[in-house]
C-alpha cells in the first residue's frame, strides 16, 4: 500500500526551505493563463525531508509529502531501531507492534480542508500517517532508542537531554497509547499534561503551565493517553494546525483559493484559508464529533496562510 502510494506520488520535487519562501512571496497565475483549458489549476507538491513543518515543538522530525491535486497527504516517521540491551525477538516484535500500531492511530485521523473564493470546503486532503522502519540509521528522521523498562533515571535525566530532543526514548514494554502520545512529538505536538505529572519538568516541549491547554485533560498530548482500557484519549484540531498550513502553501497562486484582503479599497493582503476536520475522535477510532465542544474541541479548527 506504502509502496502504491509512493508510485503514485512520483515524481518527486525537493524545495529548500529558501526556495519555497520564494515560491511564496510571489502569486503565480502563469499556470491557469497558459493552460487556458484547464479546468482549473493544480495545486503545488510539497516534498520535505526531514522537515517539522514549523510545528509548535522543535523536537518534531518526518517527511512530508503532498502530491499536488491529490486527497491525501503522505507524513512518514522512518526510524532505526536502536536496542540497548539484548532483548527477546518476542519483546522486539511487541515493541515494534505497539509502534505500528501507535501510527495507526494517528493515520487518517483528520483531513485539512480548503476554502475556495466562494465559501465552499470541497478540497479535502487526508492525513496518512506512515512509520517505516529503516536499517541504516541514515535514513532515519530519528532514531528510536529502546531502553529496559523502568531505566528512566539512566538515560532521562542529566546528560540525556540532548538525547530526548535527537531521538524517540521509549521502553522495550511502551504500550501503544503511550507510543501514540510519543509519536505526537515526533509529529511536531508539544505536552500539555499539567504540573502534577512528574514528566512534566523533564519534557523539553510543553505549552507552559500557564496555558489553558493543561486544562484539556482528555487530550492525548494531555493525561488522555494514559487511559489504556476504553481508548479515550482525543484527538484535536490543533495538532494537525503546521500540516494544514503546509498543504494551504500549496493553494498559492490558484484563483480559486487565494483571497484578497482589502482595507479602504485597496488589497492589503491575501490569504488562503482552510480548516482542520477530525475524522477520529479518540484513539479507540470513534466517529468524530459533529457538534463544538468548547473551548478545546471545536468541530472545525480555523487555519489560513497570509502575505501582503
Ligand atoms: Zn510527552
Amino acid at each position: 500500500m506504502r509502496d502504491l502510494f509512493i508510485i503514485k506520488a512520483e515524481p518527486f520535487e525537493y524545495f529548500s526551505e529558501f526556495e519555497e519562501f520564494e515560491e511564496e512571496s510571489s502569486l503565480e497565475f502563469t499556470d491557469q493563463e497558459i493552460h487556458s483549458n484547464l479546468s482549473r489549476p493544480v495545486p503545488k507538491t510539497i516534498a520535505r525531508h526531514n522537515t517539522d513543518l514549523d510545528a509548535p515543538y522543535f523536537g518534531g522530525n518526518f517527511n512530508f509529502l503532498y502530491n499536488g491535486g491529490a486527497n491525501e497527504a503522505l507524513i512518514t516517521f522512518n526510524t532505526y531501531l536502536s536496542y540497548r540491551k539484548n532483548y527477546s525477538e518476542a519483546e522486539k516484535r511487541n515493541f515494534i507492534n505497539n509502534l505500528k500500531r501507535a501510527a495507526d492511530v494517528w493515520d487518517a485521523a483528520a483531513e485539512v480542508q480548503v476554502r475556495d473564493i466562494n465559501g465552499n470546503y470541497n478540497d479535502k486532503i487526508k492525513l496518512r500517517f506512515k512509520l517505516n522502519i529503516v536499517r541504516d540509521s541514515k535514513n532515519s528522521n530519528k532514531k528510536t532508542d529502546v531502553h529496559p523498562t523502568g531505566s528512566r533515571s539512566t538515560w532521562f535525566i542529566g546528560k540525556g537531554r540532548e538525547t530526548v530532543m535527537r531521538d524517540l526514548n521509549a521502553f522495550i514494554g511502551s504500550s501503544r497509547n503511550v507510543l501514540v502520545h510519543e509519536l505526537g512529538h515526533v509529529w511536531g505536538l508539544m505536552d500539555e499534561y499539567d504540573a502534577r505529572w512528574i514528566e512534566k519538568k523533564l519534557s523539553l516541549g510543553h505549552v507552559g503551565t500557564s496555558s489553558p491547554l493543561v486544562k484539556d485533560k482528555k487530550a492525548i498530548m494531555n493525561e488522555g493517553y494514559a487511559d489504556e482500557i476504553g481508548n479515550t484519549g482525543e484527538f484535536r484540531g490543533r495538532y494537525f494546525k503546521h500540516f494544514g498550513r503546509a498543504l494551504l502553501n500549496s493553494f498559492w497562486g490558484l484563483k480559486n483559493n487565494v483571497i484578497p484582503i482589502k482595507h479602504n479599497g485597496k488589497v492589503v493582503s491575501r490569504t488562503v484559508q482552510g480548516r482542520i476536520v477530525l475524522l477520529k475522535k479518540d484513539i479507540a477510532g470513534s466517529a468524530p464529533l459533529t457538534n463544538d465542544i468548547l473551548p478545546f474541541n471545536p468541530r472545525f479548527t480555523a487555519i489560513q496562510v497570509a502575505k501582503k
